[in-house]
């Protein structure tokens, strides 16, 4: 995630702030320049464009602008929460409550698509383009499933309460589980779909795409079937990221998709706040200083994963400095490197279509 600066003192603001810290400038989030900007109660005007601020500035707590032009096609809300197209309702009010820690991972890992360059085609624009459905399971006695299907993405906001998601967590015997993850885990699915198995993706990815993954026509809900009565194969981690990706060819794409993102946003940050591993000064054999780059894009997956290898094995030890779980509690095999190699080719082409 990129660090903010506030327009007017330059001081850090964070990316959900609604003003700025030091000098209590009131800011929004502008996604087009990817910066802060000063609103008053008009709003914004940019490069001769009039912006407002999101609907769910207050109810979510959405710090981002919205064209005021475009604001009828989308209820007045910001791309991200424009997305959201079931929610719990308005008399809900303690779904209500968990549905504001998810509309904040849903626009993270908005923000994260579009400085990506990863096409974002909303539901209310396409038949079939992208839409979240952020429902409760503890509320309305409707069974909520995690999920995607032909572009709508449902997310279980009862998730973001932490005695409940850290229960499931250990029950399911994973070493991570968090919102974001969903998002990011879910949104795969939606871009293997789009990108990789349909339109001119098809026969630029697909071959490879199941040289690597494996033939996604096998029935998806035998694999599931087969995966919940006999778990993961022993050796699984000698090809795979983790024992969900083991199911079905979809959920290890799925699963190595949310990798990347995981991996590629917390070196952003890194950047971002200027961290440099110097290998001179640290007593391990890195060959040469590690300086996260401003894009990979240029490069083989190996060079994202090799920065990201010694930065990773810091943040562990930063976690459990705090007595905390490691951050990153993965390991990165060698077929893995090439899986993550295929969505890297995949996320890198779509960034320059
Ligand atoms: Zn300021
Ligand atoms: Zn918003």
């Amino acid at each position: 995630m990129r660090a903010f600066a506030c327009p007017v003192c330059r001081s850090f603001v964070a990316f959900e702030a609604h003003r700025c810290d030091t000098c209590r400038t009131a800011v929004g989030l502008h996604l087009p320049t990817r910066s802060m900007v000063a609103v008053d109660e008009s709003g914004s005007t940019i490069d001769g464009v009039q912006w407002i601020r999101c609907t769910q500035n207050t109810t979510l707590g959405c710090n981002w602008l919205t064209e005021a032009e475009q604001s009828e096609f989308v209820r007045g809300r910001c791309l991200a929460d424009s997305l959201i197209r079931r929610e719990p309702a308005a008399d809900d009010t303690l779904a209500r409550e968990k549905l504001v820690p998810t509309a904040r991972a849903l626009r993270r890992l908005v923000y994260q698509l579009a400085e990506l360059g990863l096409p974002i085609e909303p539901y209310w624009r396409s038949d079939g383009g992208l839409a979240f459905d952020l429902l409760s399971s503890y509320t309305t006695g409707e069974k909520v499933i995690i999920g995607h299907a032909g572009g709508v993405i449902t997310i279980d906001v009862v998730e973001s309460l932490d005695v409940y998601r850290e229960t499931l967590r250990v029950r399911l015997g994973e070493p991570y589980r968090t919102m974001l993850g969903h998002f990011r885990h879910e949104v795969g699915h939606y871009y293997q779909h789009i990108l990789v198995e349909t339109g001119s993706g098809a026969a630029r990815y697909l071959d490879d795409c199941r040289t690597l993954f494996g033939d996604e026509r096998i029935s998806y809900s035998g694999e599931i079937a087969r995966h919940y009565a006999t778990g993961a194969p022993a050796d699984w981690a000698e090809s795979y990221i983790s024992e969900y990706a083991t199911m079905h060819p979809w959920e290890d794409f799925a699963e190595c998709f949310a990798h990347y993102l995981h991996i590629t946003d917390t070196i952003e940050t890194s950047r971002e706040a200027g961290l440099v591993l110097h290998a001179d000064r640290v007593r391990f054999a890195a060959p040469h200083d590690i300086a996260p780059l401003e894009s990979y894009a240029d490069g083989p997956v190996e060079r994202l994963l090799f920065d990201w290898h010694w930065l990773s094995l810091l943040f562990n030890r930063v976690n459990t400095a705090m007595g905390k779980n490691p951050l990153y509690p993965f390991d990165i095999p060698p077929a893995v490197t090439s899986k993550l190699g295929f969505v890297h080719r995949v996320v890198r082409d779509a960034g320059k279509d």
